[in-house]
């Protein structure tokens, strides 16, 4: 699903309409280049189709993503692409359908009026609504590794006891009870929030692409993510090459140790997983790491990265700060990637039976991050890490995940 959300440049009034994932905004009329944030999730409200003064927003949540799941010797994964009522109350549609793509959504600020209906609906809840895969309720573990999370509003508005969509005017039934109109927010809702993408540090302009969760400054050769509605300065590597012709992948570096059993050292890991390596003296005090996308791509490819990048270079030293060569832009946020670890760990597990049953009770801990760029040689159609002869189709980044 391709959704679109209108927005005006806070520089100069421009409007212009972006897709749901854009955050880096370039206005083409007045040259400003804009980063959009939002602490939770971005809020968008479907437009009504006249401007009645009492209107009620319900929230669907929206999920594009994959729900990964670990069971018996298998790991399955599930692409999943759907909006899910928030409240249950059987008068409304249990999904908006189709509808948010085939309109232009408005971006909900402090200004917007109305009545906005509280969500329910947490991040973990979302695993269940979006149905089980695998073997049903015995799965072992399952993941969410969102892509795309926000909250859509549905415009309503009563009348003569009747709740009426306002996007299409059509009746949808009674009033379902009376605690609707105790169900609304209460207190202080986050709101997007824009900022200026000039580099902190030197005030030079911060590069990206559309989507980018990390932006880059090549004046001071230093990297920024949105903390707390501000850039705060990313701790980057990358891997050196003699290699003209190659482009940076970014990749998360994400150092962990594991309790339950307690997974430390990197030589621990290799006896919990049984990976036929020889465990060798300097890996019993070499911290555990883990090298995932930091891009959005296509599940099946995404573990696969994951697993390779992970077995060679986990052990590798790189050297500190940006390259100076071109970037790819980083568009899956760290929680996302680490969200995904027991998926890795079960994908990388040689004795997978035992694996996957110890993942219920065992728990990640995130030690220390880093963004990882890894030269890649373009080719015709591939791109070549030449260290690890570890190639992926060059179509696969342009498509993304869903092709
Ligand atoms: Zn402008
Ligand atoms: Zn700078």
């Amino acid at each position: 699903m391709h959704l679109t959300v209108g927005f005006e440049c806070p520089q100069c009034g421009a409007p212009m309409t972006l897709d749901e994932t854009t955050r880096y905004v370039h206005c083409p009329y007045c040259g400003v280049t804009h980063y959009l944030t939002a602490t939770d999730c971005f809020r968008y409200i479907l437009p009504s189709r006249n401007g009645i003064s009492e209107t009620y927003y319900m929230p669907y949540i929206r999920f594009k993503g994959t729900v990964y799941t670990c069971n018996g010797v298998t790991v399955n994964h599930r692409i999943i692409d759907k909006t899910y009522r928030s409240l249950d109350i059987a008068t409304l549609p249990a999904t908006l359908g189709f509808r948010p793509q085939a309109m232009t959504m408005r971006f909900r600020t402090p200004e917007s009026t109305g009545i906005f209906l509280k969500n329910t609906v947490m991040r973990g809840d979302i695993v269940n609504l979006a149905g089980h895969t695998g073997s049903g309720s015995t799965v072992a573990h399952r993941a969410l590794i969102g892509e795309s999370i926000s909250l859509i509003y549905l415009p309503l508005y009563k009348r003569n006891n009747q709740l009426i969509d306002a996007v299409n005017d059509k009746r949808l039934g009674p009033i379902p009870m009376d605690t609707f109109d105790d169900i609304h927010e209460t207190g202080e809702t986050d709101h997007i929030t824009v900022l200026a993408a000039l580099c902190p540090r030197c005030g030079w302009n911060l590069e990206g692409a559309g989507d980018s969760i990390v932006l880059t400054c090549s004046n001071c050769e230093s990297a920024w993510e949105v903390k707390q509605r501000r850039f705060a300065p990313l701790d980057v590597a990358h891997e050196e090459t003699t290699s003209r012709q190659c482009r940076y992948i970014p990749f998360w570096r994400i150092t962990i140790e594991m309790s339950d059993p307690s997974v430390v050292s990197y030589a621990d890991f290799i006896r919990f997983a049984g990976l036929p390596k020889v465990v060798l003296p300097a890996w019993e005090s070499q911290t555990l790491s883990f090298i995932l996308p930091a891009f959005k791509i296509r599940p099946s490819l995404f573990l696969r990265l994951a697993q390779q990048m992970s077995s060679s270079l986990s052990t590798t030293t790189m050297q500190d700060g940006i390259p100076s060569a071109p970037l790819s832009p980083a568009t899956l946020p760290r929680e996302e990637a680490l969200e995904s670890i027991k998926t890795v760990i079960a994908r990388m597990a040689a004795r997978k039976r035992y694996v996957i049953e110890t993942l219920p009770r065992l728990t990640v801990h995130c030690r220390d991050f880093q963004l990882l760029y890894l030269p890649f040689e373009e080719t015709t159609h591939e791109l070549v890490h030449n260290k690890t002869n570890i190639c992926v189709l060059t179509r696969a980044f342009e498509y993304g995940a869903f092709v």
